[in-house]
């Protein structure tokens, strides 16, 4: 019952254990396996901050509608 995961039965879950998507007994279970294994741990820093840059970059907002340029006037004294 107090087997430890493995890092491949780890690895893949990590980035669901920073979304906080994990449910109560696999939660505990990579955790557990992130406090025993530097490697793992390494792995679950970068996702968080990956995670932390995910969230910061926020789709740019819309740029404004701005009415076409005033069409530079036409110089008379071009033509021809
Ligand atoms: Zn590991």
């Amino acid at each position: 019952m107090d087997t430890l995961m493995t890092c491949d039965e780890a690895g893949p879950r990590i980035a669901r254990f920073v979304d906080g998507q994990l449910v109560d007994a696999e939660y505990r279970s990579v955790r557990k396996h992130l406090a025993g294994c530097p490697l793992c741990r390494s792995g679950f820093y970068r996702a968080m901050a990956r995670g932390i840059l995910a969230a910061h970059a926020r789709p740019a907002p819309p740029a404004p509608k701005r009415s076409p340029e005033v069409k530079s006037p036409t110089c008379p004294g071009l033509t021809g």
